[in-house]
């Protein structure tokens, strides 16, 4: 991600001389060094130029679009930039766009202030007009406003970049899954095409076979190697190493298998394993810690929302993990859910130092499997589905509170959470369930809601909110406007 482009542009015209247009170059550059050195910025912030004309604006848009570096642009309106001068760029514009409404001067120059002042610093109503023609366009922007060394502003540029950074990311996101979904189920199937329209998502299946084949060429040495890794990082729990050493052997291949094809999210299920001695647990575990994406039991939707949310999350506290809700706990004013899954959890949100096991896995029929048990951290955070309706992808985000496990639980062999949902667990599950949000979700305890909705909306995709404002009459009202908003729009 840090890699990643943003361009600073600035609108202007020649109205007021070229003194005028010095002026708002070396503010303009200011500025973008100003966004570029704040110690949040995940990306690059570069200033690009000024911008006067029609020709000028469609250049730079055409830049944009080709340079495989730049994620977006960030836009502003130093003086006043006549908004028809911006259509014919912002119309083939394919990058996602933050206007910046702020102003060079922090306070009024009282006893100095002139006509030349006014009409340099003129943001005030130059980002208006510049507004007023994103809005008639139905352009999906973001709008942050501030003084441009105000700590707020400088921190939702930052938080910006990096959701606009994971759509670009999105755009090119590759999932191999080995099997389909399991058989049956309905959440986590959905339509790939209209994924790989709306999301960018290319999601490619494999027969099991093709994994198996690197599998049996994994040497001993490299599993030797990668076991003494597991020694330094985790608890061995386990007299079985044999068992451990095939996880060892699947995490190998099914990685070596990732990085060739430019895959950054998988998919496996318990149905088919042909060729496989046990299902891919600690393995599964490893990688996602490595910040590749999961979706169990051919769920291929959480899985490309796995791998862009650790995107997203990167260099942040905290942790994101492909997550279920399993089971609950449903004491008189103390309901919790305790979410878990079969193994595959990200040990990216333990609490301690994760323990390596050797249990049965009650389906499947395959040899017992290792994995990381650990409990995870205490604190907020938001469990995020996303699910296909039909005629459009909805995502629903829901706050929780995580919280410390009070009893042992010796006889559960796989790591879980426990939370408490917002605003409470009957209108939290009530609203999750009306919403037709799945069981699999993603956990993060690192990303924001504003985050999660700021990508919902470059991408044009439906997003539900869950969290301490919710009120179910509202809620459900809610879900039926929604209904008959994407229905107006006619495009999923
Ligand atoms: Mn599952």
């Amino acid at each position: 991600m840090k890699n990643k482009v943003f361009w600073f542009v600035v609108g202007s015209q020649h109205l007021y001389g070229e003194e005028t247009l010095k002026q708002v170059i070396i503010h303009s550059k200011e500025i973008a060094e100003h966004i570029n050195a704040y110690q949040e910025n995940p990306c690059i912030v570069k200033f690009k130029d000024i911008v006067t004309t029609p020709d000028e604006i469609l250049r730079v848009c055409k830049e944009a679009n080709q340079d495989e570096s730049v994620a977006g642009i960030i836009t502003w309106m130093h003086t006043f930039s006549p908004a028809k001068m911006w259509i014919k760029g912002l119309k083939i514009l394919n990058k996602s766009m933050l206007h910046l409404h702020t102003q060079y001067n922090q306070e009024l120059p009282w006893d100095k202030i002139d006509m030349d002042f006014m009409n340099l610093n003129q943001s005030a109503h130059g980002d208006r007009e510049f507004g007023f023609i994103n809005t008639r366009l139905r352009l999906n922007r973001k709008v942050v406003v501030g003084h441009w060394k105000d700590e707020d502003v400088l921190k939702e540029i930052a938080s910006w970049e990096r959701v606009a950074a994971t759509y670009d990311k999105s755009r090119k996101l590759k999932v191999a899954r080995f099997g389909d979904n399991m058989r049956q189920v309905a959440v986590t199937e959905g339509d790939k095409v209209e994924a790989e329209i709306k999301l960018g998502w290319s999601i490619n299946g494999y027969g099991i076979g093709d994994l198996v084949k690197i599998v049996n060429q994994v040497s001993e040495k490299e599993i030797d190697n990668l076991v003494l890794e597991y020694k330094e990082k985790y608890i061995i729990n386990t007299t079985k190493i044999e068992s451990i050493r095939e996880q060892a052997k699947i995490e190998i291949a099914l990685e070596r298998f990732l990085k060739c094809g430019g895959f950054n999210a998988f998919t496996t299920t318990f149905e088919d394993l042909h060729g496989l001695n046990q299902l891919p647990g600690l393995a599964v575990q490893r990688l996602m810690e490595k910040g590749y994406g999961f979706g169990a039991e051919g769920d291929w939707k959480l899985g490309a929302l796995t791998a862009l949310m650790k995107y997203m999350a990167q260099g942040l506290d905290g942790g994101t993990s492909f997550m279920e809700d399993y089971t609950y706990h449903l004491e008189k004013g103390n309901k919790r859910v305790l979410g878990a899954h079969m193994l595959e959890v990200c040990p990216s949100i333990a609490l301690d130092k994760p323990r390596i096991e050797v249990h049965p896995l009650g389906i499947g029929g395959k040899d017992d499997p290792a994995r990381m048990v650990f409990n995870s951290k205490e604190g907020q955070g938001i469990m995020v589905t996303l699910v296909d309706l039909g005629d459009r992808f909805r995502m629903i985000a829901n706050k929780i509170n995580l919280k410390r496990i009070p009893e042992k639980m010796p006889n559960l062999p796989v790591a879980r959470s426990l939370w408490e949902a917002l605003p409470d667990f009957k209108t939290s599950a009530t609203a999750w369930i009306y919403a037709g949000g799945a069981h699999h979700s993603v956990l993060t305890t690192s990303l924001s809601m504003r985050q999660l909705q700021d990508f919902a909306i470059m991408a044009d995709i439906e997003f539900i909110t869950i969290d301490e404002n919710t009120d179910l009459n509202q809620f459900e009202n809610e879900l039926r406007m929604s209904d008959v908003i994407w229905k107006l729009k006619g495009i999923k």
